[in-house]
């Protein structure tokens, strides 16, 4: 058995590096989730998430992975036999598609080949052909955490609007809120989806949705049978300080403590440093030679940077081999990327030094799978981080 010293680097795109002061807050004793010592930390972090969803509704929390809240959002608005329209930016709006076609909702997907997020002109022709307002709800994924891709949130909403289609709007932001600038209510969501594990630093375990009110306004129509996940029982229950089951207490201090730190940072550093990592990342990866898989320079990711391996050459085996040599762990190739791509999580609790640590290993992991590339990616990737430049704010925060 190799015995690794030091720190594991996790260095793929979620679940992130959990900081120390959140495992800290987390290692408490379990409170009672009746009494008033809860209700007063509830209340507290209730009104809390709002300035990080960037809404001034309600935001529901679950004790569950993301993708539960992926079926809330849906059980809570829609009914059997609905149609909604969903893009293919990757692997995650396809999982997303596929649990609600079990949820029995009639998904048209347009088409896409992973390297574009979503497309604003096709999701406005679709919506202007469907004059009958069949379609219930357009479902977007935000940041698409298997290619590193993000879409233009802003311009599918302005779509949506120029179809003057009646639709709910439901983004995915389980891998970019915290870390990518979003905003619920100015970009007019509908449904907002998030998780615990990547840009709020927490371990998995809570998911999210904030609603509008046109979403709440839905759940009086949405004939889903829902129990577990019902919004109302839950907001009724959020009124008193509590919930409707046993919360995830300890994970709700962790979060209590992930919000202070992404306050105390502010969330527009927090949204800079990221863009910043991803360009030296993507910097370091061009100077291997290698190319950053995401195809639309306006749709980077700044939470993940996927690189293709040339042809006839094996990304699992180099993540295995990067792994085995220097402790760190890569994200893989997902679905149809499976042996083609490598993920570099540069999300959450980081820092310059963390991702320099990240690159060597990458580019000594090159080198040992025999991987063809040239040297240099690092200090391409310093030349960044010690550059003044300023890196370009994302179109969406902008727009
Ligand atoms: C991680 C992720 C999910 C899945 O979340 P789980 O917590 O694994 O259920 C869904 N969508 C996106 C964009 C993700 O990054």
């Amino acid at each position: 058995m190799v015995v690794h010293t030091g720190r594991h680097f996790l260095q793929i795109p979620g679940p992130s590096n959990v900081p120390d002061r959140v495992l800290r807050a987390m290692d408490m004793p379990t409170i009672d989730h009746r009494g008033p010592e809860f209700a007063e930390m509830a209340f507290g972090i209730l009104e809390n998430c709002k300035a990080i969803f960037r809404t001034k509704g309600p935001v529901i929390i679950y004790p569950a992975s993301g993708t539960g809240a992926w079926e809330a959002a849906i059980v809570n608005t829609l009914s059997p036999g609905d149609k909604v329209l969903m893009t293919e930016t990757g692997q995650f709006s396809t999982l997303w598609k596929n649990l609600a076609g079990r949820l029995q909702v009639d998904v048209e997907v347009i088409p896409g080949d992973w390297r574009h997020g979503a497309s604003a002109t096709e999701i406005e022709a679709r919506l202007v052909a469907d004059k009958q307002h069949a379609i219930k709800a357009v479902m977007v994924v935000h940041n698409e955490t298997s290619t590193g891709v993000t879409s233009h949130i802003p311009e599918v909403r302005k779509a949506i609007d120029r179809a003057k289609h009646p639709a709910l709007f439901m983004v995915d932001t389980i891998s970019s809120l915290g870390s990518i600038v979003y905003e619920h209510d100015a970009w007019g969501v509908d449904v907002t989806v998030a998780g615990s594990q990547k840009g709020l630093m927490l371990p998995p375990g809570l998911s999210f949705n904030a609603v509008s009110d046109k979403a709440l306004a839905a759940t009086k129509t949405s004939k889903m049978p829902r129990a577990y996940w019902g919004w109302s029982e839950i907001i009724e229950a959020n009124k008193a300080g509590s919930w409707p089951y046993t919360p995830a207490t300890n994970l709700l201090y962790g979060l209590k403590e992930a919000i202070a730190m992404l306050q105390e940072e502010g969330l527009d550093n927090v949204f800079a440093r990221h863009l910043r990592h991803a360009a030296a990342t993507r910097a370091a990866v061009r100077a291997w030679g290698l190319e950053v898989f995401c195809a639309d320079p306006s749709e980077y990711s700044a939470v993940t940077t996927a690189v293709l391996v040339p042809e006839g050459h094996d990304a699992d085996h180099f993540r295995k081999v990067t792994l085995e040599h220097f402790d760190m762990s890569l994200g893989t190739g997902l679905a149809k990327l499976k042996g083609k791509v490598f993920r570099i999580g540069h999300l959450g609790h980081f820092n310059d030094l963390m991702l320099m640590g990240t690159l060597a290993g990458v580019e000594m992991g090159l080198d040992l799978a025999g991987i063809p590339h040239k040297a240099g990616g690092l200090l391409a990737a310093m030349d960044v981080l010690k550059g003044k430049d300023v890196v370009p704010m994302q179109r969406s925060a902008v727009a």
